[in-house]
């Protein structure tokens, strides 16, 4: 971020008053540009035992494999959001069931929120941003060719802990070596 997008001053990057970490303010008029993480929501669709996978068409990790998810848009619910990357990704239809897993990226400043649903019907195709999209059994779920962390997380405390009912598993993935790192960085 370098310009303002209000008056196309160049921008500092200070601690404005009354805060306690640096943002991009304007000198001009002032502005403040927060930057804060960015929610991806997604489903993790069973059918009958299966787990419903897309093979990703675009980058990153294009070719790889993943649950259906991306950005939250303005406006929309955690819900709202995973329902409609599931139905962009792999033209499938779910229900909602419960929040399987929240995990904090603090090294891309994201939080990723996968909802535990139910495809009803084996009813699915490529969206754009797929290549194929298919229903897997857990031991044929392509391990090392999965696009994300959040994913192999997600799948693998699934299958860990199949008893239907369970608590949100709330981690992170490296929280302690951000925070290393943002110490070390801060002096
Ligand atoms: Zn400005």
């Amino acid at each position: 971020m370098k310009y303002c997008s209000h008056c196309a001053s160049e921008l500092t990057y200070i601690i404005p008053d009354g805060d306690n970490r640096p943002r991009f303010v304007c000198p001009a008029c002032q502005a403040i540009f927060y930057q804060n993480p960015r929610i991806v929501a997604g489903t993790l669709p069973v059918h009958n035992g299966q787990i419903l996978l897309c093979r990703r068409a675009i980058e990153p990790r294009r070719g790889f494999w993943t649950l259906p998810a991306g950005f939250m848009e303005n406006g929309e619910s955690t819900e709202q959001a995973a329902l409609r990357e599931t139905w962009e990704e792999a033209q499938a239809v779910v229900q909602l069931q419960s929040l399987f897993s929240m995990i904090t990226v603090p090294h891309i400043d994201q939080v990723h929120i996968f909802f535990l649903a139910e495809l009803e019907k084996a009813e699915f195709a490529a969206g754009d941003e797929s290549l194929e999209v298919a229903l897997f059994n857990e031991e044929d779920i392509p391990w090392n060719e999965l696009a994300f962390p959040t994913v192999s997380q997600t799948l693998k405390r699934y299958f860990a802990d199949s008893s239907a009912q369970q608590a949100a598993h709330v981690f992170d993935i490296g929280i302690s070596q951000a925070l290393a790192k943002g110490l070390k960085s801060s002096g």
